[in-house]
C-alpha cells in the first residue's frame, strides 16, 4: 500500500496517496473547481499535501480566483459610476478622495476599493437621487447642518 509517515502528527503510515480528486475553492462567493488533483492525506489528522505540479495548479487557480474577484468588483464600480454619469475624475473628487487615478485602479481590478466606498457606491446604485445630496454634503468645508459650537478661550466658532 502506498503510505508514509505523517509529517504533521507523526502517525506511522498515516498518509495515504490519493489521485483524481476534485476540490472546490471559494472566494467572495465565487467558486472554482480544480479537478484531477493527487497527493497525500493523513488518515489521522487530515493533513493534506498535494503532489508537485498539482500544488502549483491549485495555488494558481486560487490566485486567478482572487484576481477575478477584484475584477468583478471593479466592473461593478464602473457600472455604478457610469449609471451616475460621473467621469473617473469626478468620482474621485466627489466620492472617494485619494489619488487622481484611484478610481481607474479600482475599476481595472488593480486595487480593492475601501469597504466604505463600496457601500457608498451600492447605496447610490440603489438610490441614485442621493447623488445630489452627496454633492452638497461633499462641497468644500460646508458645515451647514452641524449643530455644534466650538469654544476656545478667546473665540467662538458657530455654525448656523
Ligand atoms: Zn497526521
Amino acid at each position: 500500500m502506498n503510505t508514509k509517515q505523517c509529517f504533521s502528527c507523526g502517525a506511522r503510515e498515516g498518509m495515504r496517496h490519493f489521485e483524481g480528486r476534485g476540490e472546490t475553492m471559494s472566494v467572495k462567493g465565487m467558486e472554482r473547481r480544480v479537478d484531477d488533483l493527487s497527493g497525500w492525506e493523513c488518515q489521522g489528522c487530515g493533513e493534506v499535501i498535494l503532489d508537485p505540479g498539482c500544488s502549483e495548479r491549485y495555488s494558481d487557480a486560487c490566485d486567478e480566483l482572487v484576481i477575478a474577484g477584484r475584477q468583478m468588483i471593479g466592473n461593478e464600480m464602473k457600472r455604478i459610476r457610469r449609471k451616475l454619469h460621473l467621469s473617473q475624475k469626478e468620482a474621485v473628487l466627489l466620492l472617494s478622495g485619494g489619488g487622481h487615478n484611484a478610481f481607474s485602479r479600482y475599476e481595472r481590478g488593480e486595487l480593492l476599493p475601501p469597504k466604505a466606498l463600496m457601500v457608498l457606491m451600492r447605496l447610490l446604485d440603489r438610490y441614485p437621487h442621493l447623488l445630489a445630496d452627496a454633492r452638497t454634503l461633499g462641497e468644500g468645508a460646508d458645515l451647514r447642518g452641524f449643530k455644534d459650537t466650538v469654544h476656545k478661550e478667546h473665540e467662538t466658532l458657530t455654525v448656523s
